[in-house]
């Protein structure tokens, strides 16, 4: 071995020796520094499940070595919404179905961003729906209906969120009240931006980024949405990450629900592959950081969905099932009551196994960053 080689593998031992030692230099801290939320609207285990049969590359869930359960149901009724889980997620409460950051009396519950922020600790949500719709719209904004669209990208205008990107212009530039909050966010520093994504250079230097897209939802994969997600995933990430300061950044990949409600097989997949970009993406950071804590889960399933064999029929016409090929079908256009998974990576992800309930995932959160 050449000295130079020599040398350089001690350096390399000294270096990973110092990255696995459990002291307060150590690279790996068990307290995460950041922590990336990736929800699967409408996706539970057989949408997962999806990506193993019809993604061509290897899926990112496959990633994880913690992985849990979580109860769904929300304060009334068995079979949640988006709001009432957003709501479970981004503030610990088990509340209606249809509220938006209150709890069962009404009241408002402070939201991760809101209790994350005085601590300095940046944040953003990322989606393709419109940004008010009800996933997003959790983490910073408080309205008794998810319909009050208005209201809540009001609430967005005034928030503490440094970072978004989803769609939905026309409930801040063509609203009742005739309010422009792109002019007002404008006004205040934040950097608006309507027509695509920026490299990170051109936002570095911007104190917060807001990017919307179309005026209500993005299009589906399948109608050109392209690789938006993981880019504007990535791209969060890295202006969140910029000061090096702490952050919290929601990823919705919101769609994969409307190919469930639609009981479209193929518009709920492409969704799924498209989500699973997102989190490689998340994980691909988080691998490099050594202090990000990703969690990837599900507000609840949608539309019954599951890999069944495939049926068909026999020289007779007799029907049989065909173990040789999986095809998505479904048992309900609605939400159903399936527990869902939790997938987490990095410092705190073991607190995330077990069967438990939705709202624990903020307790969670709280417990292993020490936010609250
Ligand atoms: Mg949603
Ligand atoms: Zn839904």
């Amino acid at each position: 071995m050449k000295l130079s080689k020599l040398i350089s593998s001690t350096i390399l031992v000294v270096l990973f020796s110092c990255k696995t030692t459990d002291n307060a230099n150590s690279v790996h801290q068990t307290k995460p520094k950041n922590v990336i939320l990736l929800i699967g609207d409408g996706t539970g285990l057989s949408q997962i499940s999806s990506a193993f049969f019809f993604k061509e590359t290897n899926p990112n869930y496959a990633r994880f070595k913690h992985i849990g359960l979580i109860k769904t149901s929300s304060s009334i009724e068995d079979v949640t919404d988006s709001a009432a889980s957003g709501t479970a997620f981004a503030s610990g409460v088990k509340t209606y179905n249809g509220a938006i950051g209150v709890a069962v009396d009404s009241t408002e519950v402070p939201t991760l961003v809101e209790i994350a922020s005085p601590k300095n600790i940046n944040s953003g949500v990322i989606s393709t729906s419109s940004i008010v719709h009800a996933t997003p719209a959790s983490f910073y904004a408080h309205a008794l209906r998810r319909g009050y669209y208005e209201e809540i990208a009001a609430d967005l205008s005034v928030s503490d969120i440094d970072f978004f990107a989803g769609g939905g212009t026309k409930f801040f530039n063509k609203r009742k009240d005739e309010r422009d909050l792109l002019n007002e966010m404008s006004a205040k520093n934040f950097k608006i931006d309507t027509t695509a994504l920026g490299s990170f250079d051109t936002i570095k230097n911007n104190d917060k980024v807001g990017y919307l897209f179309g005026s209500e939802h993005m299009p589906s994969i399948d109608k050109g949405r392209g690789d938006y997600l993981p880019r504007a995933t990535e791209l969060g990430i890295k202006f969140l990450n910029k000061d090096k300061a702490n952050f919290f950044l929601m990823v919705e990949g919101s769609q994969v629900d409307w190919g469930g409600h639609a009981n479209d097989a193929d518009y709920l997949i492409s969704e799924l592959i498209d989500f699973d970009e997102a989190i490689g993406k998340a994980l691909d950071f988080a691998k490099e950081d050594g202090n990000t804590l990703v969690i990837v889960t599900a507000d609840h399933e949608t539309g019954g969905f599951t890999l069944a064999s495939t049926t068909r029929k026999n020289e007779k016409g007799e029907e049989y099932s065909d173990y040789t090929q999986v095809s998505g079908t479904f048992s309900t256009k609605g939400h159903s009551a399936t527990l869902i998974p939790v997938f987490a990576y990095g410092p705190g992800a073991e607190a995330f196994s077990g069967v438990y309930e939705n709202n624990e995932i903020y307790h969670k959160i709280l417990k292993v960053t020490g936010w609250k």
